[in-house]
C-alpha cells in the first residue's frame, strides 16, 4: 500500500490512533513513521551516573539516587492532598512528593524497599525534594527499551502532554516503532560510502540515536545521521546544478572586444588587484563555455566588486548582449549609476537607470530603448524584474547584495531572455564557508580576498561612556581635517520607543557639541518618509553635511570615500556581521579611517567577544566564522525561510568537517558517474527521481 514501511501514516502505529495522530501532525509535523524516527532526542540524561543525597544542589538538572523509603504518609486533603515519602541513603535524607496518581503510589511504593529515584531536585524549607520522581526497584533496572544508560529526551508540547505524549510518552512510541519496523528500514546510502567513512548502517544509527548504550555509539550514530542529512542536501544542490546546465544552454561570450579593452586601457583609473583579475578571469572562462553561469562573488566591503561587475557587463556588450545590474535600494542603484557613468563615456556604452521613481514618460522611452537594443547597460532596483521590462537580448544580470533577493526573483530574471542570461551575484556579507556551501551550494563561488593597495586598515577602538568627551574631541579633529563622520544608533523593533528616545537625546547632545553653522548634521532613520531620507543622504554624499546620524538604515554599499569615522553607539547591541557591515562604510578613501565602538560598562560574555573581535580584526571572513559560532546559521543570513537550513541534527557552525566530507563525496560521485547509472548508485538515483516528480522549474532554480 505504501512505497515503503517508512511512509506509513502515524495513526497506524500501536498506541497512536486518530486523535493522537492529529496532534502529532499539528504540533510536531510528524506524519509518517519516517517522521517519527527522525524526531531525534534533543538531549540525553545520563542514567549511569548516581548522586548521593549530600551532593544535591539546586542547580542540578535530572538526577538519580539510590536509597530506601523509610516512611510514607498522606497529608492535606482535597486538592492539596499529597503523599510525601522520606528517602534515605548513607549520606542523608530527602523527600519524594506526589500530588497525583496517589493510589498507585500507595500500592506500589513500599516502606523499607530500596529504589532508584529519578527526577529534578528542588529545595523547599531547607530540604531537597523531587516531585513525581520516576521510581524503579533498585535491583531490576528496566526502563523503556532495554537497559537505559542514556535516556532520550524529546521535544513535546503542552497539547501533546494532555494526550500522554510527553517526552516519556514519545519515548515509548518510538521504542515500539523501532521494535516493530527496524528490520524493514531500508539503507539509503550506497555501501561504498558507508565503508569509506566507516559509518554505522541506517538501522544501527536509528537505534543508537534514540537509545544509545554509551556515548561512543551515540556519537557514531550522530555522525552518520548528520552526514546523511548534509549529503542529501548536497546531492540535490549539485544535481540541480547539473540539470540546469543540461537544460539551459548559456549565451556564449566568445571574445573580449573593444569595450572591455578600451575600458581597461583608457578608462579604468586604477590597476585591478590580483583578486579582481582572478575573478574577472573566472567569469570570462565561465561565460565562454556555452553553459549558463550562476556565480556568487564574495568580497569584503571595499574590495572593488563594482569594477568586476562593470568589466563583466562590458564583456556582455562586446559580444552583442545587453547587461543589467540590480541593487536592493534606490540609493544604491543611483550610486552605482553615478560611479559607473563616471567611469565610462557615452560613446563606449549607453547606460541607463530604472527605479520605482522613474517617471512614467521616461519609463516608456526606456522600455522602447531596451527593446530596440539602444541601451547596453541598465542599472536599477527590483523595478527591473517587472514583466513590462523587456530586453532585446539580455546576456548578463548582476545582482548586488544577494541576500535581499529571493529565489523567485532570480528565476524571474532568467526568463528575460530565451536563453537565460548569465547571473552574477555580488555580496559584501562574507559568508562562512559551510554556510555558502549549503545555501549557495549550487552556485560557483568566486572570492575577492584582497583589498586595493594603499588602503589603510581601519583602526577600531572600543570606548566606554566615560570616554565620550574624548570621542567628541576626536570627531572635531577629523572634521577639521575635512573628513565626515557617521554616528549610528541601534533601532530595534522590540525596544523601538526607548531607542528613539536615545536617538533624540543623542541628537540633542550632538547639536550642542557640534552647533550650526560651523557644523551641518544629516539625520536619517527608518521612520522618516523615503524622500526625506534620500534628501538627507544626498546632503552627506555631496559633502554638504559633516555628520550623518543614522539608525541602521545606512544602506549597504553606500560609498562616501571622504567619510573616515564611524561611531557606533551601544555597539554591544549589534550583531557581529552588522558591526562589520557598518564599519565597512568607512575606509573607502586614501585617508586613515576609524571605527569607534561605544558601549555601556556592563557587557554580556557574547557582547564582549563581539567587541573584542571587531577591535582585533578587519577580516570579514574571520568575523563571519566567529559570528556563526556565536549565533548559529539562521540569524546570520536572514534566510531561515530558505529551508536549506532546516537541519535536524547537523550544525553548520560545528560540523564543518562532516559537511566537507559530504560535499566532496557528492562532487566525486557526479564526476565519476554523472548520470548515476552505476548499480551502486541506484538508490541515489531513485531518491532524486522521487524528489523530482512534480518539481517545477521555479523550485529548482
Ligand atoms: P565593494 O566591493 O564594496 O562594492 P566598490 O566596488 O564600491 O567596493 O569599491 C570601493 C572603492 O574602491 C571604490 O571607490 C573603487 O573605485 C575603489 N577601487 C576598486 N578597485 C580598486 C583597485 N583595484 N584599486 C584602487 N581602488 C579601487
Ligand atoms: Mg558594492
Amino acid at each position: 500500500m505504501f512505497n515503503s514501511v517508512l511512509d506509513t501514516p502515524v495513526e497506524f502505529l500501536k498506541g497512536v490512533g486518530p486523535s493522537r495522530a492529529d496532534v502529532l501532525k499539528k504540533d510536531l509535523g510528524l506524519f509518517t513513521y519516517q517522521d517519527m524516527l527522525a524526531h531525534y532526542p534533543f538531549r540525553y540524561i545520563d542514567r549511569t551516573k548516581y548522586f548521593k543525597i549530600n551532593q544535591i544542589n539546586p542547580d542540578l538538572q535530572y538526577i538519580q539516587i539510590i536509597g530506601r523509603v523509610i516512611s510514607k504518609k498522606v497529608i492535606g486533603d482535597k486538592r492539596a492532598k499529597r503523599i510525601i515519602a522520606v528517602f534515605k541513603d548513607e549520606t542523608g535524607i530527602m523527600e519524594l512528593v506526589w500530588f497525583q496518581s496517589l493510589k498507585w503510589v500507595d500500592d506500589n511504593i513500599t516502606v523499607g524497599t530500596a529504589y532508584v529515584a529519578f527526577g529534578k531536585p528542588t529545595i523547599f524549607n531547607g530540604t531537597f525534594s523531587i516531585s513525581h520522581p520516576e521510581m524503579e526497584l533498585y535491583q531490576r533496572k528496566q526502563v523503556g527499551r532495554g537497559n537505559l544508560t542514556l535516556q532520550p529526551v524529546y521535544n513535546s508540547t503542552e497539547k501533546l502532554k494532555k494526550f500522554n505524549l510527553d517526552s516519556k510518552g514519545l519515548q515509548r512510541l518510538i521504542a515500539g516503532l523501532l521494535d516493530q519496523i527496524i528490520p524493514q528500514v531500508p539503507e539509503n546510502l550506497p555501501q561504498y560510502i558507508i565503508d569509506k567513512y566507516q559509518l554505522p548502517d541506517k538501522r544501527l544509527a536509528l537505534l543508537n540515536i534514540h537509545f544509545p548504550k554509551n556515548v561512543k555509539d551515540l556519537s557514531a550514530a550522530e555522525r552518520r545521521l548528520k552526514f546523511e542529512e548534509l549529503f542529501f542536501i548536497q546531492l540535490q544542490l549539485l544535481h540541480n546544478k547539473h540539470l540546469r546546465q543540461l537544460k539551459f544552454k548559456g549565451v556564449t561570450f566568445e571574445k573580449v572586444g573593444e569595450k572591455v579593452n578600451r575600458f581597461y586601457n583608457e578608462f579604468l583609473p586604477f590597476e585591478l588587484t590580483n583578486a579582481q583579475k582572478r575573478v574577472v578571469k573566472e567569469i570570462r572562462i565561465d561565460t565562454q563555455r556555452g553553459v549558463q553561469m550562476n556565480r556568487l562573488v564574495q568580497g569584503d566591503v571595499g574590495s572593488g566588486k563594482t569594477a568586476v561587475a562593470l568589466m563583466s557587463m562590458l564583456l556582455a556588450n562586446d559580444n552583442g548582449y545587453q547587461a543589467c545590474m540590480m541593487a536592493p535600494t534606490e540609493i544604491l542603484a543611483r550610486q552605482h549609476y553615478a560611479s559607473i557613468t563616471e567611469l565610462v563615456t557615452e560613446d563606449l556604452v549607453r547606460v541607463a537607470i530604472l527605479t520605482g521613481n522613474t517617471k512614467k514618460k521616461e519609463r516608456t522611452v526606456l522600455h522602447e530603448q531596451l527593446e530596440n537594443g539602444e541601451i547596453d547597460i541598465l542599472i536599477g532596483t527590483h523595478a527591473l524584474i517587472e514583466d513590462k521590462v523587456q530586453f532585446k537580448n539580455l546576456g548578463l544580470v548582476v545582482i548586488d547584495e544577494q541576500h535581499r533577493f529571493g529565489v523567485e526573483q532570480r528565476a524571474k530574471l532568467w526568463r528575460k531572455n530565451i536563453i537565460p542570461p548569465h547571473i552574477l551575484v555580488m555580496t559584501a556579507t562574507p559568508i562562512p564557508r559551510t554556510l555558502a556551501m549549503t545555501l549557495y551550494g549550487d552556485l560557483d563561488v568566486s572570492v575577492i580576498d584582497e583589498l586595493p593597495a594603499g588602503r589603510k586598515p581601519i583602526e577600531t577602538k572600543h570606548l566606554f561612556e566615560a570616554q565620550r568627551l574624548r570621542m567628541f574631541g576626536f570627531m572635531k579633529q577629523e572634521i577639521a581635517k575635512g573628513r565626515q563622520v557617521y554616528i549610528v544608533y541601534p533601532l530595534i523593533k522590540e525596544s523601538e520607543k526607548l531607542d528613539l528616545l536615545h536617538l533624540e537625546a543623542g541628537i540633542e547632545q550632538l547639536s550642542y557639541q557640534f552647533p550650526r553653522p560651523d557644523y551641518q548634521m544629516s539625520i536619517v532613520h527608518g521612520q522618516m518618509p523615503n524622500a526625506d531620507k534620500q534628501f538627507e543622504m544626498q546632503q552627506f554624499i555631496d559633502g554638504k553635511s559633516q555628520i550623518m546620524v543614522a539608525t541602521t538604515v545606512i544602506e549597504v554599499g553606500v560609498n562616501v570615500p571622504n567619510a573616515s569615522v564611524m561611531v557606533i553607539e551601544n555597539a554591544e547591541r549589534f550583531g557581529l556581521s552588522q558591526l562589520h557591515q557598518l564599519r565597512g562604510r568607512v575606509g573607502r578613501g586614501a585617508e586613515q579611517s576609524f571605527c569607534i565602538l561605544m558601549s555601556g560598562n556592563k557587557l554580556s560574555k557574547e557582547g564582549k567577544i563581539r567587541l573584542e573581535t571587531m577591535v582585533r580584526t578587519n577580516n570579514g571572513f574571520e568575523i563571519s566564522e566567529i559570528d556563526l559560532q556565536l549565533r548559529g546559521p539562521g540569524d546570520i543570513t536572514g534566510t531561515q525561510q530558505s529551508g536549506v537550513l532546516d537541519l535536524k541534527l547537523a550544525d553548520l557552525a560545528k560540523d564543518q568537517i562532516i559537511l566537507s566530507e559530504a560535499r566532496n563525496t557528492v562532487i566525486a560521485l557526479f564526476e565519476d558517474d554523472p548520470q548515476l547509472t552505476k548499480p551502486e548508485n541506484a538508490i541515489l538515483k531513485a531518491y532524486l527521481q522521487k524528489l523530482e516528480r512534480g518539481i517545477s522549474f521555479d523550485k529548482i532554480s
